[in-house]
């Protein structure tokens, strides 16, 4: 079973795939990217994964080039041709490919490029037991709303993490939490569950939207307002929610137990109600 590639209208194994050295994805980080994984061999929330591409494009004067049923065939074609039990799908439309200079041609035709490799879940005892992470100064630009392929500040911070033998970075900007380098945080204060609100500080995630529509249903309060970093590390809970991390217990931030040093109470809910909801 191959890692596939989809590159400008064209199947193929993963590692014979290639763009040119003057596409602009590749000399500006000038693209939008979106990851889909699936759940018992289904793609899994595409429509709001697609809309949000959509949104991304769009704020960067990018045309995707494909309507959601283009791009749903495509993925389709992709899962048909790879057949992993589970796929991590990749999608990343760059503007193109010309000399490179600033500003960009408005002709340019997009370079679409999707990938499909084995998804491998998170193991069941790091989900039970919790995961460590630090927190770091959110550097990243103004416009973290936009699923942009220019993950500079991501990267270094995740790396941070790594070294520092956690899972997670937790980024702060002017002593707020915004959001995780690769996760959206969540964090349990009195009963009621504290989030980051949507704008330009965080990417909307869809896991974070589908888990505070779960809370919600469960009676539980629901806060989109950010907390700051001592509230954090004050929280009886914190969790981490994304793609690949789906729901997440946090227990130790930067050296300091969160709640009782295991997954709490709330957190443990809504990781079974995530779970029924995928079946
Ligand atoms: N924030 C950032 C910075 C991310 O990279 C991700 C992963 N896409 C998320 C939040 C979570 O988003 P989603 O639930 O849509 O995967």
């Amino acid at each position: 079973m191959p890692d596939i590639a989809y590159v400008n209208g064209r199947f193929g194994p993963l590692a014979d795939a290639v763009v040119n050295i003057e596409d602009r994805g590749f000399q500006f980080g000038d693209g939008v990217y979106e990851v889909i994984r699936t759940y018992h061999g289904q793609p899994f929330s595409v429509g709001p994964h697609l809309a949000r591409l959509e949104r991304s494009a769009e704020a960067l004067q990018l045309s995707t080039g494909h309507t959601g049923d283009q791009w749903t065939s495509l993925i389709h074609e992709g899962l048909r041709l790879s057949r992993f039990p589970e796929t991590k799908i990749y999608l990343q439309i760059t503007r193109g490919q010309a000399p490179r200079d600033h500003p960009f041609p408005i002709d340019l035709t997009p370079t679409t490029v999707l990938t499909f490799r084995e998804f491998h879940p998170l193991e069941a005892s790091v989900r039970n037991v919790g995961v460590q992470a630090v927190t770091i100064d959110d550097i990243r630009w103004g416009r973290c709303d936009i699923k942009s392929v220019n993950l500079l500040a991501n990267v270094m911070a995740r790396q941070r993490a790594k070294e520092a033998g956690a899972f997670e970075a937790i980024l702060i900007r002017e002593a707020l939490v915004t959001e995780g380098s690769v996760s959206n945080v969540v964090v349990v204060r009195n009963g009621a569950i504290q989030t980051a609100p949507e704008g330009h500080r965080i990417l909307s995630g869809v896991t974070r939207a589908i888990v505070l529509e779960l809370a919600k249903k469960e009676g539980i309060p629901v806060s989109e307002t950010f907390v700051t970093r001592q509230e954090l590390l004050a929280a009886s809970e914190v969790f981490l929610t994304g793609t690949t991390v789906e729901v997440l217990p946090v227990v130790r931030i930067d050296g300091h137990v969160i709640g009782t040093g295991s997954p709490g109470a709330l957190s443990q809910l809504l990781a079974r109600r995530w779970d029924a909801l995928i079946g």
